[in-house]
């Protein structure tokens, strides 16, 4: 039977009245979309649930009567999963927002999953502990959207994505059971680890409502080094001796091509920490508990690496404002949207010995199809992870989809993944076969319609899976 729309948006507002509904004219423009650049949707409803409980009654409300629903975070996501759907209701997080519980004897937080990352950072930070999940986006990207992407970032090279993060769970399934797992030991082998399947799966098995954190000691100082090379072959020796020379306390290794640095320090204006032009430009950073010890150990092992000829120039911070300075030049992609206007980004991940050559191999295939494209590359290289801004120069409106096939078929040639860190979305689905074996798709659409046979939560995202009987 098909769906009366008024008569749901008015079940919804008597079930859910003030602000936790927002229908019409009064949905905000800023659920009409996310940070993926797709045109904008305006759904059905907006509904933005203050419990675990409401949120469990929201998607009740809506599995009941047959409508899709998209979760939806910080809307910072770049592959368009939580882009709205036509007809669709958003069941936002936004108004579910806090922490819980700190409790330093087990070192975890105990987190709202509408709560911004940037604010679990900082209450961590006044407990004497560290959050190391850190990006861009950390003032807009709320803690249930980075589960739901099993966001990366910046340190993942020392600690690891999201999922190595979390402890416990509590998430909504499609038939609106609430699940809680809020787990705060760090072992924990009783049976299956589900709270696995509800990170990273980017709201299509569940709807994440809050999570155990674990918390780190907070760093006692913070080293780095801007340094120039000379060869690609440099960089991987480098990564091989910081992971040898500095251990543990390496908690970040970027890499930045010489066409990204040029329109970093030329179009964005950012100044160079570096004299001198270099073919590769690599950003590293530790974390160390004594300023005294760690300082001078970090300094010692640059100029061992220097003297052993690996680096070409090197900048070591002499203060945390120096290691600002340098992430600057690293974070100064930020920009890319206003200064290089409409573009298409990528996540990529390679083998960090391939990365040159799939660079070079990218470069000259978008050259060949577009004479006046620029293509820059950069990234987590410690991590297996390269981040590409593509354009045509001479385009008025971008082929996005002919720069998608290019990077992505050059992907597949050389055996990576469409997505290290910002997951599938919408943008990328037709490619995950690309990166996924016929088996693993099989069986990721047989979990999909296990918990989600009727297709309702984040329909079209990531995966298609067979719709089952509803009646
Ligand atoms: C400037 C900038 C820098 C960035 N840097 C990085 C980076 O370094 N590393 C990185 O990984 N990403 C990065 N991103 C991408 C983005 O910030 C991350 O993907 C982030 O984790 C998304 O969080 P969000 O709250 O904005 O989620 P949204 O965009 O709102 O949602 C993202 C996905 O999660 C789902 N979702 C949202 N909330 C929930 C929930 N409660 N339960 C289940 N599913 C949910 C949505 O349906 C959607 O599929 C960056 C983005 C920007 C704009």
């Amino acid at each position: 039977m098909p769906l009366d729309t008024a008569s749901f948006i008015a079940r919804l507002a008597e079930a859910f009245p003030g602000p936790a509904l927002l229908a019409g004219d009064d949905i905000p423009a800023r659920n009409l979309h996310d940070t993926s650049f797709l045109p904008d949707v305006t759904p059905l409803a907006v509904l933005r649930p203050d419990t675990p409980e409401a949120v469990a009654e929201a998607v009740r409300h809506c599995s009941e009567a047959g409508v899709p629903m998209v979760p939806q975070g910080g809307l910072t996501g770049l592959a368009g999963g939580a882009h709205p759907i036509d007809g669709a209701v958003m069941i936002s997080l936004e108004r579910f927002s806090g922490i819980e519980e700190i409790d330093p004897a087990s070192a975890t937080m105990t987190v709202r999953a509408g709560t911004p990352l940037e604010v679990i950072q900082k209450a961590a930070d006044e407990a004497g502990f560290f959050i190391p999940l850190d990006l861009g986006a950390r003032g807009s990207c709320l803690i249930g959207g980075n589960i739901g992407t099993n966001a990366g970032g910046n340190r993942v090279i020392r600690y690891g994505m999201t999922r190595e993060m979390i402890l416990g769970l509590e998430y909504v399934l499609p038939d609106g059971t609430l699940v809680s797992g809020l787990n705060k030991m760090l072992k924990n082998n009783a049976g299956y680890d589900l709270k696995q399947l509800f990170i990273g799966s980017e709201g299509t098995l569940g709807i994440v409502t809050r999570a155990v954190l674990r918390m780190h000691p907070k760093p006692g100082c913070v080293n780095a080094a801007l340094c120039g090379l000379g060869s690609y072959e440099d960089v991987v020796k480098l990564l091989a001796e910081a992971r040898r020379g500095l251990g543990p306390m390496l908690s970040a290794f970027e890499v930045m091509w010489p066409d990204y640095w040029q329109v970093v320090t030329e179009t964005v204006g950012t100044r160079s920490p570096l004299e001198g032009q270099h073919a590769y430009y690599v950003l590293l950073e530790t974390q160390g508990l004594e300023e005294e010890i760690d300082g001078p150990r970090f300094m010692s092992w640059v100029e061992k690496v220097y003297e052993a000829g690996l680096l070409e120039d090197a900048a070591i911070s002499q203060s945390l404002s120096d290691v600002q300075r340098f992430w600057d030049v690293r974070d100064a992609c930020g920009e890319f949207m206003t200064r290089l206007g409409p573009h298409c980004a990528f996540d990529i991940g390679l083998p960090v010995t391939s990365m040159d050559a799939f660079a070079d191999a990218c470069r000259s295939r978008l050259a060949a199809a577009m004479p006046q494209a620029l293509s820059v590359y950069y990234g987590h290289i410690g991590d297996g992870n390269l981040h590409i801004v593509a354009l045509d120069r001479a385009a008025a409106d971008q082929p996005m989809s002919q720069i998608s096939a290019i990077v992505y078929d050059t992907v597949r040639d050389f055996g990576g993944t469409v997505s290290a860190e910002h997951g599938i979305g919408l943008l990328k689905k037709p490619y995950l076969p690309y990166t996924r074996s016929a088996e693993e798709l099989a069986l990721m659409a047989r979990i999909k319609a296990a918990l989600d046979p009727a297709g309702l939560l984040n329909p079209g995202k990531v995966i298609d899976a067979p719709i089952g009987d509803r009646t």
